[in-house]
């Protein structure tokens, strides 16, 4: 039925002021009445509450306008799908985007509380692994900046990812706790909570008309709550909603246990509801088979499409317009189910036929590939959905049956290419391919860089993409400038606007302009200036976490991302170690000093990667303390890598290492940060780098290694990598060194496996890039030891990153796939 009942124009509070006066009094009020302490006792945790609560209030004023302004002008809705989202801080960025830094800092000075302590005791929420969920986090930022309406929907863990500790080397996962002291920024809607099936069985209903219907009857019931978090963009535009869902057990069903006197039973299935999201997956390109995991894909997935369809039938009464006025992308296919879970509410719920329901539901749907490893991609046992899922199984026996028939009708598809676009894997034991249920259903599949478009085309769906073509399209990455420059570097943005004015900060492009300073001194002086401050506040950060004492004017040369075979940490430490023998070996040599900074967490059951951190740690004890290398190299691990971390380590790189093996890295965003902060690039061409090489020129990059062709090519012809490693004494020694134990003499054995698996397969291409990845960093100490040239070049690549915002990337989908209006996009 429709309704209209939303009166637009009923009247709104006056707004706060943005005064130091106000905010100063406004804090107090804060400490005073919703904190409930005074100020003479008050601590920091007090302060950091109560100051939160101040800016909150500044950004709900733009709240209710923004919501009031897509409900007075329908505009249509973009609805963002993650089951990650790595937000990290909220405090400073909302505070820099509404312009209130200062005052608030003077207001707090006022009562002697510095606003730097507070915003470092702010936690840290780290709802994601990496690359994947801060793309999210940085696209929500970028939607509210240039204006769109949109909601993001995940998932409100209780313990986002591991914090990571080391222990002798080793990495040990304890849990975060990031809900500890409550969180200010989020308000509860218990009003908005739906109810999420799980298993049971399918019964048809006679309807009235004669006609039957079939309905799920589920076995289990919980309940998802919606937490909303409001996110301002820049300038304070706009503010869009992050609502993460909650699981919670059904009040009556249990209150029925309780009065029964079944308080064991009770408990235990409020624990069971609130299980589901309790903890965040800690796996990184690689898949959670866990029935657990299924079931939080499922639960954010139906409690979003229900609060979408709600909406919706809120403000047009019918169904028929959804594509008109909505817009689902999913991020990576763990909310893929959400396209069988749509069917299942048009057709079961609202009595839509299925041609129409399924021609609505690809117009909705957009999805966003993220990576290409097999071992990545999600695929779910037919029996397990059956199971928990037994409505939505069927309906992805009907989607397949209507795309298998549709390969038919069109024809020369083979039997291998047909088993191919198909929904269910038969080889073993049947699976549901969620890649290819989320492209079938959507009328959109984006890749996140040129080259990994390119490679879904020819390889996972090549004969998706040949039965529907025109879908597959390319949006590259990309990160929002405010926080990967704006907030984490503060010295530079200011040496920026003396140079070419404020304006960059509304128009990124307009950092081209720098381009034409790159060569002069004086702006080359202040540039290195700006590093070198960033540099030593992290050398602190290194002192006081390691204890290890690191040279300012040592080139830092950074790789900090997921632990990974595939993004080659152990290439980098190999080289790192030849680089140690050769300064011992010829200390009259002029080198070039270096700190090689590593951080990242390693997934808790990859093996390999817990492995290459004990061994960075194992060769920095060697490296660090032996007096023959006098400094000139140091190696150090920072442990719990996370957004705030990254905001700290990331201003200070000189060099930053992008060194996947080709064709692996979907698109990377950690290189683009690195980018905006003037450090200089030594990448493979992978992922995003390619794209960066033609923004900033090869002179401007360091570029080395196999391409994708190249990786593709010897991995066809199984090539061994021994002739590599038999070409080069520089590798074989460190190898040897490594796998003998030099760097491990209290377990010689322990890297005989990893050094092996090189000699053997080399899956990665670590042997058969070294040498060129060697060639690659002697050209970078020569680079550094032309100053002018150095900072001439790592100006050029600030002043190039504009195309790498997610302003842009935003953009882009507003246009292309959503068919949003934006500003200033
Ligand atoms: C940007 C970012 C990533 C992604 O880094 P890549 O180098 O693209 O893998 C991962 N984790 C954090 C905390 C980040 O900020």
């Amino acid at each position: 039925m429709p309704q209209k009942p939303l009166v637009l124009d009923a009247p709104v509070p006056e707004r706060r002021a943005l005064t130091t006066e106000a905010l100063q009094s406004e804090i107090l009020e804060k400490l005073t009445y919703s904190v409930g302490k005074d100020p003479i006792v008050a601590r920091p945790h007090d302060w950091l509450k109560a100051t939160i609560l101040t800016v909150r209030d500044r950004i709900i004023d733009q709240w209710m306008e923004s919501s009031r302004e897509t409900w007075r002008t329908s505009n249509k809705r973009v609805y963002y799908l993650s089951l990650e989202f790595l937000i990290g801080r909220l405090m400073r960025d909302a505070m820099s985007n509404i312009g209130v830094m200062e005052p608030v800092r003077a207001a707090l000075k006022n009562f002697n509380v510095d606003l730097g302590d507070l915003i470092n005791l702010e936690p840290d929420a780290a709802l994601g692994n990496g690359g994947l969920g801060r793309l999210a986090a940085c696209f929500m930022e970028s939607m509210a900046t240039v204006n769109i309406p949109a909601y993001g929907y995940g998932i409100r863990y209780v313990h986002g990812l591991f914090r990571q500790e080391m222990s002798e080397g080793w990495q040990v996962e304890l849990p975060e706790d990031w809900l500890a002291h409550g969180n200010p920024w989020e308000f509860e809607r218990r009003e908005s909570s739906y109810e999420i099936g799980f298993g049971g069985h399918v019964e048809p209903v006679q309807e009235p008309d004669g006609t039957t219907r079939l309905e799920w009857r589920p076995a289990e019931h919980l309940l998802a709550v919606a937490f909303d978090t409001p996110i301002v963009g820049w300038r304070g535009k706009r503010v869009n909603t992050l609502r993460l869902w909650s699981a919670q057990p059904i009040d009556p069903i249990l209150l029925d246990k309780f009065n029964a006197g079944d308080h064991i039973g009770a408990l235990e299935e409020s624990s069971r509801a609130a299980a589901v999201t309790r903890v965040l997956y800690p796996a990184d390109s690689t898949p959670s088979g866990q029935e657990l995991r299924l079931r939080q894909e499922f639960f954010f997935s139906s409690a979003s499409l229900q609060d979408i369809v709600r909406r919706h039938m809120q403000a047009y009464g019918d169904l028929g317009s959804l594509s008109d006025k909505v817009a689902i992308q999913l991020n990576d296919t763990h909310p893929a189910i959400s396209i069988a879970e749509l069917m299942r509410i048009l057709i079961d719920i609202h009595g839509m036929a299925w041609a129409p329901a399924w021609k609505l539901t690809k117009a909705t749907f957009g999805y966003t590939n993220h990576t290409l490893l097999p071992e990545a991609l999600e695929t779910w046992p037919v029996g397990l959905l059956e199971r928990m899922l037994p409505r939505q199984m069927q309906i992805i026996y009907a989607i397949n049956a209507e795309v298998l028939g549709e390969a038919r009708k069109m024809g020369g598809f083979t039997d291998s290419q047909i088993a191919n676009l198909s929904l269910i894997d038969e080889h073993g034991s049947r699976r549901v391919r969620m890649g290819q249920l989320a492209f079938v259903g959507s009328h959109s599949i984006n890749g996140v860089s040129a080259l990994h478009s390119e490679l879904l085309k020819k390889t996972l769906f090549s004969d998706l993409d040949r039965l529907y073509p025109e879908r597959i399209n390319n949006k590259t990455n990309g990160v929002t400038p405010r926080r990967w420059l704006l907030q984490c570097n503060p010295g530079l943005t200011r040496l920026i606007s003396e140079r070419i004015g404020p304006d960059f900060q509304d128009d990124f492009s307009l950092l081209a302009q720098l381009d034409k300073h790159a060569d002069d001194p004086t702006f080359q002086d202040q540039f290195k200036a700006v590093k070198r401050a960033n540099k030593v506040a992290l050398a602190q950060v290194i002192k006081d976490r390691l204890g290890i004492v690191v040279s300012p004017d040592a080139m830092f040369d950074v790789q900090v991302k997921r632990i990974h075979e595939y993004k080659r940490q152990l290439l980098n430490v190999i080289e790192a170690v030849a680089q140690y023998s050769m300064i011992r070996s010829h200390p009259e040599k002029d080198w070039v000093p270096r700190v090689k900074v590593f951080a990242g967490k390693a997934a808790p059951g990859y093996w390999n990667a817990k492995l290459i951190i004990k061994l960075i740690n194992d060769v920095a004890k060697v490296v660090n303390n032996d007096p023959a290398v006098r400094g000139l190299l140091k190696v150090v691990f920072l442990p719990n890598y996370n957004v705030s971390l990254a905001e700290q380590i990331i201003p200070a790189a000189d060099l930053s290492e992008q060194i996947s093996t080709a064709g692996m890295e979907a698109s990377g965003t950690g290189n683009m940060k690195f980018m905006a902060n003037g450090a200089i690039t030594i990448g493979t061409l992978d992922g995003a780098n390619v794209e960066m090489l033609e923004q900033v020129g090869p002179d401007n990059m360091v570029i080395f290694g196999l391409t994708a062709d190249k990786v593709a090519e010897k991995r066809n012809r199984s090539e061994v990598p021994r002739s590599a490693i038999d070409a080069s004494p520089a590798l074989r020694q460190a190898l040897e060194a490594i796998s003998s134990g030099v760097f491990s003499p209290d377990d010689p054995n322990r890297y005989r496996d990893l050094i092996g698996g090189l000699y053997d397969h080399d899956w990665f291409m670590v042997a058969r890039d070294f040498d060129a990845y060697a060639a690659a960093q002697r050209d970078i100490d020569e680079l550094w030891n032309k100053p002018r040239k150095w900072y001439s070049m790592a100006i050029r690549n600030t002043a190039h990153v504009s195309w790498f915002s997610s302003d842009r990337t935003i953009s882009q989908y507003a246009k292309e796939i959503w068919g949003v209006p934006v500003v200033g996009g």
